[in-house]
């Protein structure tokens, strides 16, 4: 650090130039997040010095906070918001892992004493299209993940994770728009065998959280339930900072009611001697009330119908995408079921050669990047481009993606 600080003019000139380096999310098909709503970054601006960590000294934030755990609850429909429980989180990878360990503690309390057959780790039952927050979280939780496999539409197989249940499994995870497709897994079903083998149903809804809800049905092939009114469920972390349009960062973490977390709060629970509150039950210590207030904001704006018209918008422009993906002689993958579209772009010939097309797909992903400046992403799981289409998109920005991919298939 300099020893002496620098003039406001030099270091505003120095962040300019920072800043210019960032993306304005023009021109970005490959991120979750978008351009947080006006109301949310003043919001954010209004409550900068908040710490919901410390709640006695904030406790306007702190309603907010649990103002949006009710209002969260009753997207999720649950049939009584106010016995929710839950708080705001940094995002998707601290939902879950908090989900996790949750289930873990809650597990050593359903069998007290009784250690997993030796040499095997306690398990966690996912879909193979699990977002790898999860491997993140089999290692700090010393945990093995077991995948359960998926079917023709990318949705996890019900008798696949239920043949994977073994007396070391804490839990089961069900998707509502996964990373790579935006697929919901059949949660119905998960919710029956979780019931069927006493065991709690995190739902990762990071992204599908808020999208799903709002979905007008004719826009959309998606017809089942993914939350707390299925009985099964214990609980779904969504993301504000993603469809939700709220700031970064923002999480969602909600549990059915206390009563599914057994004795495990208490053990995650400490002492905090000199702050306001007495106990702290939360991963993280200080957290931002500035993402409580923009979340509060923002959803108390739009409210439902604001919400309806944002994904309703994001749906137009999948059509948009479609419409010109024909006038190239390409479709989709799959069917999308929300904003996520994924694209085969390799050859006939590499049909047969995975590894052929996996190449030949980021190929065209880094020339669309280095030579048009368009950011798309392309899926592991199968060879194939991924869009994915929020709010700051345009149809003419598509169009012209689009017509710059020709260019690239054409050579
Ligand atoms: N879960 C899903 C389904 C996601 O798509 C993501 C991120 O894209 C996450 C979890 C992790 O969210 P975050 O990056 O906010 O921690």
């Amino acid at each position: 650090m300099n020893e002496k600080g620098i003039s406001e003019k030099e270091l505003f000139a120095e962040l300019g130039s920072f800043s210019n380096a960032d993306t304005n999310f023009k021109k970005v098909f490959s991120s979750m997040c978008t351009i947080p709503h006006p109301v949310a970054v003043k919001a954010q601006q209004q409550f900068s010095l908040s710490n919901i960590g410390d709640p006695g000294l904030f406790r306007g934030t702190c309603e907010m906070e649990t103002e949006v755990i009710k209002m969260a609850a009753g997207i999720l429909n649950h049939p009584d918001s106010k016995s929710a429980f839950g708080h705001l989180t940094s995002g998707g990878t601290e939902s879950n892992i908090e989900a996790v360990l949750h289930m873990k503690n809650r597990f050593s309390d359903f069998s007290p004493g009784s250690s997993p057959d030796s040499g095997s780790k306690l398990n966690l039952i996912v879909p193979k299209t699990a977002h790898f927050s999860f491997e993140k979280i089999a290692n700090l939780l010393g945990i093995e993940l077991k995948k359960a496999d998926i079917d023709s539409s990318f949705r996890v197989i019900p008798e696949s994770v239920e043949s994977l249940i073994d007396k070391n499994t804490i839990g089961l995870i069900g998707i509502a728009g996964s990373t790579e497709f935006g697929e919901c897994d059949p949660i119905e079903q998960l919710s029956e065998i979780a019931v069927k083998h006493n065991l709690p149903l995190h739902i990762d809804a990071a992204f599908g959280g808020f999208v799903y809800p709002f979905l007008n049905q004719s826009q959309s092939n998606y017809n089942t339930k993914f939350a707390f009114d299925l009985p099964g469920v214990t609980s779904v972390s969504l993301d504000p900072h993603k469809m939700g349009l709220s700031v970064i960062p923002s999480g969602i973490l909600i549990f059915k009611d206390n009563s599914v977390l057994s004795s495990s709060l208490d053990k995650i629970k400490v002492k905090t001697p000199y702050l306001t509150s007495r106990y702290q039950s939360t991963l993280t210590g200080t957290r931002p009330g500035s993402s409580v207030a923009a979340t509060y904001a923002v959803m108390k704006h739009l409210g439902v119908e604001g919400y309806q018209k944002n994904v309703a918008y994001c749906m137009d422009l999948v059509d948009h995408f479609q419409k010109e993906l024909k006038k190239i002689g390409l479709k989709p993958c799959i069917p999308p079921a929300i904003n996520i579209i994924t694209v085969a772009v390799s050859s006939e010939s590499d049909k047969f050669d995975k590894a052929a097309a996996h190449e030949k797909t980021e190929k065209i992903r880094s020339q669309l990047l280095e030579k048009y400046g368009w950011n798309v992403s392309a899926t592991k799981t199968i060879p194939a481009l991924r869009f994915v289409l929020m709010p700051h998109i345009t149809k003419e920005d598509i169009s012209e993606l689009i017509s710059d991919l020709k260019k690239e298939l054409d050579k």
